[in-house]
């Protein structure tokens, strides 16, 4: 195979064992992040007036690739000189300098993907609001994944997260002025919506935080629900005389669903266990929730012995060899699922 390289010219550097790096013009040091950061989101704000699918879509599309830019200008910002950004980079390896010293530089064209850039927004203490952002993410990939519509009230509160999300970001994290980056128009637009939806959101999740739920789990992913009909997160608790979680349902502000329990329990552990869950595949970690021995729904939450949905409490411990019951097994409760099936042998 040919050297691509070719030879080393006097006075160059000879080219390091990772190869050569990246063609300039793909160097994010020449795009303005920023500045296409904004207009991203200006022109899925414009879209998200429309009425024509195709422009919703992009709407969406839109203001997310621009917040993912915004991140990435602070990312960008934050690189040593001379490192070829490289806290933008996928890819970040130790070199030596000429002095000997170990230096860090970004490697390749690939960049960070968001667990990427969440990891190192962590590790350097960069404040942004990843509720917000996971949600838009949501939608997002809801409709990249399935060819789903995209409705109104979702794209309301996805311009609401966007629009708290760029202003805190932008003023505390790039000390810039987002009203002037977004200019008036959109600005206006943003605020607008903003305004009523987020009005309309603390007055659902305080009637829904009023409830006594007998699960913290549920308390927690209760609030994160958005509506399975029409996706608007404004949920609230209805009968609005039901102050008992057991006689609880949900009802959508935007469209008027409603939702029973034996629904959007399990939705919502799902939903607060998301995180455990990833983390005992990953990890190894305890499983977070299984479905209840008793009613059979995917709402029995281990750390809590409880189910959130019927409120079965199953035996933890083998009532034959005194072990722990895996949560795998629970469903042989009170047995272990070894002492379970030994006796089944025995029958
Ligand atoms: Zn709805
Ligand atoms: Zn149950
Ligand atoms: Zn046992």
């Amino acid at each position: 195979m040919l050297n691509r390289r070719g030879p080393t010219r006097p006075g160059e550097k000879s080219p390091s064992y990772w190869g050569p790096p990246a063609p300039r013009c793909y160097n994010w040091f020449d795009v303005d992040l920023l500045k296409n950061a904004i207009s991203s989101i200006k022109v899925g704000v414009e879209d998200s007036q429309s009425t024509e699918h195709e422009r919703l879509l992009s709407a969406v599309r839109n203001i997310y690739a621009g917040i993912l830019l915004l991140y990435k200008e602070k990312l960008r910002r934050l690189s040593p000189p001379n490192s070829d950004e490289a806290l933008l980079k996928a890819i970040i390896l130790p070199r030596l300098d000429a002095d000997g010293k170990v230096i860090f530089m970004g490697r390749g064209r690939k960049t960070v993907d968001v667990q990427q850039m969440k990891e190192r927004f962590a590790s350097l203490g960069i404040a942004t609001d990843w509720g917000r952002f996971d949600r838009i993410s949501g939608v997002r990939n809801d409709l990249e994944h399935y060819y789903a519509n995209v409705s109104e009230a979702q794209l309301r509160g996805l311009i609401s997260d966007a629009f708290v999300l760029v202003r805190d970001f932008v003023v505390s994290q790039l000390d810039e002025d987002p009203r002037a980056l977004l200019g008036e128009d959109a600005w206006q637009e943003m605020l607008a919506v903003s305004e009523v939806f987020e009005k309309e959101r603390r007055e659902c999740q305080e009637l829904l935080e009023s409830i006594e739920w007998a699960s913290d789990a549920l308390c927690r992913g209760v609030l994160s629900l958005a509506c399975e009909n029409c996706g608007s997160p404004l949920l609230r608790a209805g009968p609005a005389a039901a102050a008992q979680q057991d006689e609880v349902g949900l009802e959508c502000r935007a469209c008027g669903e409603r939702e029973e329990r034996e629904s959007f329990v399990p939705r919502a552990i799902a939903s607060a266990l998301e995180n455990e869950l990833y983390l005992s595949h990953s990890d190894g970690n305890e499983t977070p929730y299984v479905a209840c021995p008793e009613c059979s729904v995917e709402a029995y939450v281990i750390e809590e012995g409880r189910c959130a949905l019927c409120g079965h409490e199953a035996d933890h411990s083998c009532s034959s060899c005194g072990g722990n019951i895996p949560p795998e097994e629970l469903d042989s409760s009170p047995l272990c699922g070894w002492c379970a099936h030994m006796m089944s042998k025995d029958d």
